[in-house]
C-alpha cells in the first residue's frame, strides 16, 4: 500500500475510535439531560394543575357567595309570605323562592363536583411530587456515573489523542488538511477502500480508467462521485 494511504488509514483508525469515544459520552449526557427535562415538563404539569385549582376553587367561592344571597333571598321570601293577603302575590313569591332554591341545589351540585375534582388534581400533584422526589435521586446517581465514565474515558482518550498527533506529525500537511476537510464533511470517513471498482463510501462503481490507476497504487485517488479518498488493497495483503 502506497505509504500515505497506510499512514491516513492508521490515522483514520484512532479518529474513528476517539469518535467513537466522543459519541458515546454525548448519548450518555444526552439521556441525562433528557431525563432532566422530564423533570422540568413535571414541574411544569404541577404548576398548570395547581393554576387550574386556583381556577375551580374563584369559581367555587362565587358559586358559594351566589348560593348564600339565594339563601337569605328564600328566607326573605318566606317572611314576607306571613304578611302578604293575596293568592296572586303568594304564589308570585312562592315561584321566586322556588327559582331561588333551584339556583341553590345547582350551585350545591357544581360545587361538589368542582372539590371532587380538586381532590382528583391535589392527588396528581402528590403523584408528580413522588415521581419528582423518585427520578431526581436516580437521576444524582446516574450523574454521578456519568461524571465517572467522563473522567476514565477522558484518561483514555489522552493516550489516544497523543497518539493521534504522532501519527498526523507524519503526514504530507496537504494531504492532511484534506483528510481533516473531508472528515468533516463526510460524516467522519475521508478514506475509503474500493472493492471490486465500488467504493465502499458511497457505493458507486469508478469507471474503469480511473479503477485501473488505482490499482497501480502510485498516486492519491479520489471517489468521483464522494470525493473521499479512495484506495485498493489486495484480498489478504497491504
Ligand atoms: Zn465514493
Amino acid at each position: 500500500m502506497n505509504k500515505h494511504i497506510a499512514q491516513l488509514v492508521q490515522l483514520q483508525g484512532i479518529d474513528l475510535e476517539l469518535d467513537r469515544i466522543d459519541g458515546g459520552i454525548r448519548a450518555e449526557e444526552d439521556a441525562l439531560a433528557r431525563r432532566e427535562q422530564g423533570i422540568v415538563l413535571r414541574r411544569e404539569t404541577i404548576e398548570e394543575i395547581t393554576a387550574a385549582i386556583k381556577e375551580l376553587e374563584k369559581e367555587k367561592k362565587l358559586l358559594e357567595d351566589n348560593m348564600a344571597d339565594k339563601q337569605d333571598q328564600v328566607r326573605e321570601r318566606q317572611a314576607k309570605m306571613m304578611r302578604v293577603q293575596t293568592s296572586r302575590e303568594q304564589q308570585a313569591i312562592l315561584k321566586e323562592i322556588e327559582e331561588a332554591k333551584k339556583v341553590v341545589k345547582e350551585n350545591e351540585e357544581r360545587i361538589l363536583t368542582i372539590m371532587q375534582d380538586v381532590e382528583k388534581k391535589h392527588a396528581r400533584i402528590a403523584e408528580e411530587e413522588n415521581l419528582i422526589i423518585g427520578e431526581t435521586k436516580l437521576i444524582a446517581d446516574e450523574s454521578k456515573r456519568v461524571r465517572k465514565a467522563v473522567t476514565d474515558t477522558n484518561a483514555a482518550k489522552k493516550d489516544k489523542l497523543s497518539r493521534r498527533a504522532q501519527e498526523a506529525a507524519q503526514i504530507d500537511a496537504a494531504l492532511l488538511r484534506k483528510y481533516e476537510m473531508l472528515r468533516k464533511r463526510r460524516h467522519g470517513i475521508a478514506i475509503v477502500k474500493v472493492e471490486g471498482a465500488v467504493c465502499q463510501g458511497c457505493h458507486m462503481k469508478l469507471p474503469p480508467q480511473q479503477f485501473n490507476l488505482l490499482l497501480r497504487g502510485d498516486s492519491i485517488y479520489e471517489c468521483p462521485s464522494c470525493q473521499r479518498i479512495v484506495y485498493y488493497q489486495a484480498e489478504g495483503g497491504a
